[in-house]
């Protein structure tokens, strides 16, 4: 009897091993999908301020100047 009881502990320390192993790895990639997804914005610099703008914006945030519009490549 107390060797399926044992075997039942290993599992467990098993999946534990396995969740520390996961879960760190796990917040690493989604860290840097997210930092992906904020850095995959194209930016520009404002014409009138100089401030870095996403290409996105039709009027400037920091100045309020509208900006020119650019050759954006359509997003797919
Ligand atoms: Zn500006």
């Amino acid at each position: 009897m107390a060797g399926g009881k044992k075997s039942f502990q290993g599992s467990i320390l098993l999946l534990v091993i396995l969740l520390l192993i996961c879960f760190p790895a796990g917040l690493i990639y989604l860290v840097i999908k997210w930092e992906e997804d904020t850095t995959s914005v194209p930016m520009r610099t404002c014409m009138s301020c100089g401030a870095n703008i996403p290409v996105n914006y039709n009027v400037c945030p920091h100045c309020g100047k509208a900006t020119m519009p650019e050759q954006v490549p359509p997003q797919a």
